[in-house]
């Protein structure tokens, strides 16, 4: 596979506090929901805790992603024991992915998986790359690692394969089961999720449709790859405006920090 893309850099969005996290992270589930990245209780994201290496938040189990608010998170080591005490219970599966991945890219602040219809339909294919078929696939062409379905992620001996196979990449097929993505934060993560769920959309369709394909040649792919990294951000403010509107509670804490500042802008 071609290079990594590297684009795990610090920006504004990037939490410094764990009260930040939690907002952050809780705009993410909402974020997910008006996409319609939802499976009832099931999936999860996860944002590492500021200032510690051992650490994160991920959705306490029940709580649907379209109701999520910073206090329904529940705060976890890497091996999934709480911090703290007793707290709700999360996603046996979820600690186990989430902390593999987290343990094994000390560099990424959020995990982000899915199982949306289109996810799923493409883990279940032989074939899982994804082609240069349009402007949004190219950044996934050649960096598309693929893990193994090995049964529901209960075990713990599995999360070596994980970090294995995820490498150095920011997306990760997860065959059989659905798609994860990696990012600095999660609005970053969404946004690694948002260009690879509607490149997969756009091949599936592409596809069916029996025609001939007319993927992007290979010097438009590296210019077009070139181009990536560097406007997470501009997306994330406008999904960030939409999460804090729809909710008075999220309006308050998050619409001063989504506007840009001079330095940033
Ligand atoms: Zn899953």
């Amino acid at each position: 596979m071609s290079a990594a893309i590297d684009n795990m850099k610090p920006s504004r969005y990037t939490p410094t506090n764990e009260a930040e996290a939690r907002l952050q992270l809780a705009a993410c589930y909402r974020a997910c929901a008006m996409e319609g990245w939802t499976d009832l209780s099931s999936t999860h994201i996860s944002a590492r805790v500021p200032g510690t290496d051992d650490q994160y938040l991920i959705n306490e189990l029940g709580v649907h992603f379209h109701e999520m608010r910073p206090d329904s998170l529940v705060k976890v080591y890497l091996d999934g024991s709480p911090v703290g005490g007793a707290q709700p219970p999360a996603n046996p599966a979820g600690l186990t992915i989430h902390g593999a991945i987290l343990q094994g890219r000390p560099e990424v602040g959020s995990v982000l998986h899915t199982h949306t219809v289109a996810g799923m339909a493409f883990s279940a294919l032989k074939d899982v790359e994804i082609k240069p078929l349009t402007q949004h696939s190219v950044r996934f062409y050649n960096r598309c690692p693929a893990h193994e379905y090995e049964g529901i992620a209960l075990d713990v001996d599995e999360g070596p394969r994980l970090q294995k196979d995820l490498g150095p990449y920011e997306m990760l097929i997860l065959r059989n089961h659905g798609l994860l993505t990696v990012g600095v934060n999660p609005g970053h993560a969404f946004n690694v999720m948002y260009y690879l769920e509607k490149s997969i959309q756009v091949q599936l369709a592409a596809e069916q449709s029996g025609a001939a394909q007319n993927p992007i040649g290979a010097e438009s792919t590296a210019q077009l790859f070139e181009t990536y990294p560097n406007f997470y951000e501009r997306d994330w403010d406008g999904v960030a405006r939409s999460v804090a509107l729809a909710d008075a509670a999220f309006e308050e804490a998050y619409i001063p920090w989504s506007e840009p500042t001079e330095a940033a802008a």
